[in-house]
């Protein structure tokens, strides 16, 4: 078949129906999978029916009756018998159904059994061969286009539909693996013959979607590794002395993780055939700047420029002076670029380092000496497609990724095959769980006497969030915020309070963080802005509004505030939801502070898009597979690594466009 038009009925009317459902051709209707089933498969007699049970029952029409009701509405009653016994069948405005049954004829009927007026009825039974004594798919429907259509079409049409489908994966992987052919699968899918069958179908069809997404990774992967560093790095023993020198002179000792990560990262960069391309993942507080700056700084010593990108200028002013305070001694040029804080790009001798909020990018061509290594802190703040805009197609910076969101197993085997990936899988010995609790309105006056006592006695310091969970900060976050921080300065008259957001000019914004940082502030108000990398150790307690309205992962984020210096640090999550599955959440964030915990727990209580959209964006949705399946995850990549080896295979022929037409991945 290659034209859906060729089904009958199908015109220009159901073809643009078809086509809402992104169904252009016979293929995709083939790949238009059901995404649930009921079993009616049990064909059972009348006088052994279960109320609530799915059944068929086989009998004669005793009557059909069209009614209408004295309240204006239009019943269809029919009456059903076997040898065993009858029970009515039930529809609401079908008049229409009179013509499809003859009183006196012998039918089959599917159906739920439920209690009508205290007798046993089946409302809304469907019959015909298609619908009736198997299990049956239920599909994604369109106005027009229904469950009932999609099943009678697909199951009329199945052998015309995948007669020409070829394989993807080759015999033998197919025997290797007991996997089902492709056509079976399909065929399962739509048409199960039993549930065994069915779920071995399924299970085909999701390994060609986890191994289209791996293949793709896989691919790019190859690519970059055609391209070579556009300027390559050394690390003798002369500039091992040096970077030492800085590591000994810091005010504490790397953990064991930061040395291992620090020479992962070392090797990669001074390796002079292969352009790094590197994800550093450490949870919130583990320590990546210092990583960063010693990259930062072995660039220098090779007479090469560096730039280290961060989401926000409070942070890259942070990033900033970090690096002049711990490469005082050093002569280091550094130069900080942020969208008010120019500077004179004639000036910037090739051994510099940069530091710069993403207003880089358009002023890229001012650079002028090339880039040896780029360093993008928290990615999500910065487009995927902008880590290689240094480059050019044969060769490319150094390329290092730093996020806190933790990378579940099943994610990185998936999406993130194309990345070398280190960890930071400890945090600094000096820190203190941070206790968190889930305070319900009731109990928030309380809450703040007690946290008003803490900064008086303690003399601590304190976050308030406010409820934004859109990144960028809008007009309307920045009046919220305003609003809230008046709210909040009547409550603690003895305290010295203020504002910060988005919004204030960087001058001002320098001032109210470095006051606060100087704890001339008891308690800042402020919207997610801060959830990214700020770091003041005497900050110990953080109040989160609207707690319910954020991601685990961006919680998890913003609690790191906290808890980095001496003290006990507390987390107050405040929510007015009284919504079961956010209560939850809520309480799953008050007994765990394990960021990769919390972040499997997000990929299964709200998909991947909400977890990682920090890792990726565009994630893909899966039809099928499931990201957090990580048996089958586990056997696709087997399966791709055979297929690699063997050098005749095409590989694109594992990324059918059928599996990833909505699910585009950008990279
Ligand atoms: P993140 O990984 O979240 O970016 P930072 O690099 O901002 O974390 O580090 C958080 C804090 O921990 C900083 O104040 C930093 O000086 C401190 N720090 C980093 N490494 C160590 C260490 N090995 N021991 C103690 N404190 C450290
Ligand atoms: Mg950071």
């Amino acid at each position: 078949m290659d034209s859906l038009t060729q089904i009958s009925g199908v015109g220009t009317k159901t073809l643009a129906k078809l086509n809402k459902l992104s169904i252009f051709t016979p293929l995709d209707l083939l790949y238009h999978f059901p995404y649930r089933y009921i079993d009616f498969s049990h064909i059972t007699d009348i006088n052994k029916l279960q109320e609530n049970e799915a059944v068929t029952i086989n009998g004669q029409l005793l009557s059909f009756q069209n009614i209408f009701t004295r309240s204006h509405k239009n019943l269809q009653k029919a009456v059903i018998s076997d040898k065993t016994g009858q029970i009515n069948l039930l529809w609401f405005n079908q008049p229409y159904l009179s013509k499809n049954f003859r009183v006196g004829d012998t039918y089959s009927f599917a159906g739920t059994v439920t209690l009508f007026q205290n007798k046993k009825t089946i409302i809304g039974a469907i019959s015909g061969q298609y619908h009736t004594g198997k299990i049956v798919a239920i599909y994604p429907e369109t106005s027009g286009l229904t469950s009932n259509w999609f099943r009678k079409t697909i199951q009329s049409y199945l052998p015309q539909l995948i007669k020409n489908i070829s394989d993807t994966i080759p015999n033998e992987i197919l025997k290797k693996y007991q996997l089902f052919g492709l056509s079976n699968s399909l065929s399962q899918i739509h048409l199960p013959s039993n549930s065994k069958l069915l779920q071995q179908g399924r299970y085909r069809l999701s390994i060609d979607e986890i191994l289209s997404l791996q293949t793709k990774s896989y691919l790019t992967k190859q690519s970059w590794l055609t391209k070579k560093p556009q300027i390559t790095l050394e690390a003798n023993s002369k500039i091992n002395q040096k970077i030492n020198k800085i590591i000994k002179n810091l005010p504490f000792k790397l953990t064991n993780s930061q040395e291992k990560v620090w020479q992962e990262i070392k090797n990669d960069i001074t390796n002079p055939t292969k352009v790094t391309n590197r994800l550093l993942q450490g949870d919130v507080g583990s320590g990546k700047t210092i990583v960063a700056l010693l990259a930062c700084y072995l660039s220098h010593l090779n007479q090469s420029l560096s730039l280290l990108i961060a989401p926000t200028e409070i942070l890259a002013q942070q990033h900033f002076n970090t690096f002049k305070k711990i490469l005082k001694s050093t002569k280091t040029p550094l130069f900080l670029l942020t969208g008010t804080s120019k500077i004179n790009f004639d000036k910037i001798p090739k051994n510099s380092i940069i530091i710069s909020t993403h207003a880089i990018i358009y002023q890229k061509e001012k650079l002028k000496h090339q880039v040896a290594l780029l360093i993008v802190d928290e990615q999500h703040k910065f487009g995927v497609k902008q880590r290689s805009f240094l480059g050019n197609s044969i060769s490319l910076p150094h390329c290092l990724t730093m996020t806190a969101t933790p990378i579940p197993r099943t994610i990185s085997l998936t999406l993130l095959g194309n990345l070398d990936i280190s960890i930071i899988d400890s945090l600094p010995t000096n820190r203190l769980p941070i206790k968190t609790f889930l305070v319900p309105p009731q109990k928030i006056s309380q809450c703040f006497s007690w946290i008003e006592n803490e900064i008086m006695t303690t003399k601590c310091q304190a976050f308030v969030v406010c409820p934004f969970i859109d990144i960028s900060e809008t007009m309307q976050s920045v009046k919220s915020a305003t609003e809230e921080f008046k709210k909040i300065s009547t409550i603690f008259p003895k305290l010295k309070l203020d504002l910060l957001h988005g919004k204030i000019k960087s001058k001002d914004k320098d001032k109210i963080i470095s006051d606060f940082q100087k704890n001339k502030i008891n308690i800042l108000i402020t919207t997610p802005i801060i959830e990214v990398g700020v770091d003041i150790p005497n900050a110990s307690i953080m109040i989160i509004q609207s707690a319910d309205r954020f991601g685990l992962s961006q919680l998890h984020q913003l609690r790191g505030r906290v808890g980095r210096g001496q003290l006990q640090s507390y987390c107050y999550l405040f929510t007015e939801s009284t919504n079961d599955k956010a209560q939850n959440r809520l309480k799953f964030m008050e007994k765990n502070s394990n960021g990769l915990k919390i972040a499997e727990y997000d990929l299964k209580t709200r998909g991947p898009g909400e977890a990682f959209s920090v890792v990726q964006h565009g994630f893909p949705s899966l039809k099928l597979a499931n990201f957090s399946d990580l048996e089958l995850i586990d056997l696709s990549q087997k399966i791709l690594a055979d297929l690699v080896k063997n050098k005749n295979f095409d590989l694109n022929s594992l990324i059918p466009k059928q599996l990833l037409k909505e699910n585009i991945v950008s990279n």
